[in-house]
């Protein structure tokens, strides 16, 4: 089989991280220097948490001022340097208990098959939808152009959001829709200046800035959507609804389910990273510390790496990475 660039990849992979933000890439980086085959699988650079931050000067060791964007970057060439593999896809289900030991996981673009897997998706995740939208789920709102687009061919749709993701996926969706609305929340959208010049310039898109999902309106099915504007409140016939919305809640949606999690909805693990399913290990920000920091999620993406290498060679102990 192969990677989207060509490359031959093994049909499974010794570790697999969902995530590649500074706990996912972290983890990338230690699980490749013990050998294991390791594939990360990140939906975009710019849609973590890291990876929308304009300036970092606390990262021990990088004396220079960083945008997030830029560090994040060195963190995965370091990883790719010693073997790691990073695949870009949206993660929309995993199946852990799947065929003899390996977990499976589902992306947009592809599957995936592997021995271990290190859950680092961070905290970027929705904690409320707007009225309308989860009784109009499957009629016309949807999270997933490359799941959904072909449904809208020749119709008009909305994507809400300004991350790389949302702007992505407006893209996508030009490949079936007769127009796209672009609403985004901020003035600017949050991508990289390629990414929004590719935006503007396709002529099936309309990007409004500052402009804000209120609600989905319809009755079986999506008819419109409300939207609060520089000018007003104002409501847009459309006949679906992809909404890219980001909060501050653990994203954990892909999991359906599958994992223990805390009252509040955090994913529990033990002192070595791993969930209640073995093998299942979890890192960085979508634990939901208390402390929000690029050094944390990287030292526990190393930690949580350093745990699948004890998993995967059956050893109680846990192996330093500097001890060969
Ligand atoms: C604006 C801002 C400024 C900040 N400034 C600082 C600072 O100055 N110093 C500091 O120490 N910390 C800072 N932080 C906090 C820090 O960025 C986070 O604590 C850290 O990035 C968490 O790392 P993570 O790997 O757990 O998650 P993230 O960095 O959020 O990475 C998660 C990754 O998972 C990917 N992903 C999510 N869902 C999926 C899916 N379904 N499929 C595939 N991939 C997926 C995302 O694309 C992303 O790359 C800042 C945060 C923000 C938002």
């Amino acid at each position: 089989m192969t990677l989207s660039d060509g490359s031959k990849r093994p049909d499974v992979w010794d570790v697999l991280i969902v995530g590649g933000g500074p706990a996912g890439a972290s983890a990338a980086l230690y699980a490749a220097r013990s050998k294991l085959m390791t594939l990360v699988v990140d939906k975009g650079i710019a849609s973590g948490a890291l990876g929308m931050a304009q300036r970092i000067s606390n990262y021990p060791g990088v004396n220079e001022e960083l945008p997030g964007e830029e560090l994040i970057g060195r963190m995965r060439e370091q990883a790719r340097a010693v073997g790691a593999r990073f695949e870009q896809d949206k993660v929309i289900a995993v199946s852990l208990d799947g065929n003899g030991d390996t977990k499976r996981v589902r992306g947009t673009r592809g599957a995936y098959e592997a021995r271990s897997l290190i859950l680092a998706t961070g905290a970027l995740g929705r904690s409320h939808t707007v009225p309308g939208e989860e009784r109009l789920l499957g009629r016309g709102v949807s999270y997933c152009a490359t799941c959904d687009g072909f449904f809208f061919t020749d119709r008009d749709v909305v994507v809400a959001g300004n991350s790389e993701e949302a702007a992505e996926e407006a893209l996508f969706l030009t490949r079936y829709a007769a127009h796209v609305f672009l609403l985004s929340p901020t003035p600017e959208l949050r991508v990289p200046d390629v990414l929004q010049r590719r935006v503007r310039e396709n002529p099936a898109i309309e990007l409004r800035s500052e402009h804000r999902l209120l609600e989905v309106v319809g009755d079986n099915d999506v008819a419109a959507v409300r939207v609060a504007a520089p000018e007003g409140e104002m409501e847009q016939p459309v006949a679906g609804v992809f909404i890219y919305a980001q909060g501050n809640r653990p994203v954990t949606d892909y999991l359906t389910g599958q994992l223990e999690t805390t009252d509040s909805g955090c994913l529990s693990v033990d002192e070595f990273f791993q969930t209640n399913i073995p093998g299942v290990f979890a890192a960085g920000d979508v634990l939901c510390k208390h402390f929000k920091q690029i050094v944390i999620a990287s030292a526990e993406g190393a930690m949580a790496a350093m745990a699948a290498e004890r998993f995967l060679s059956g050893r109680e102990t846990l192996r330093p990475d500097w001890a060969k």
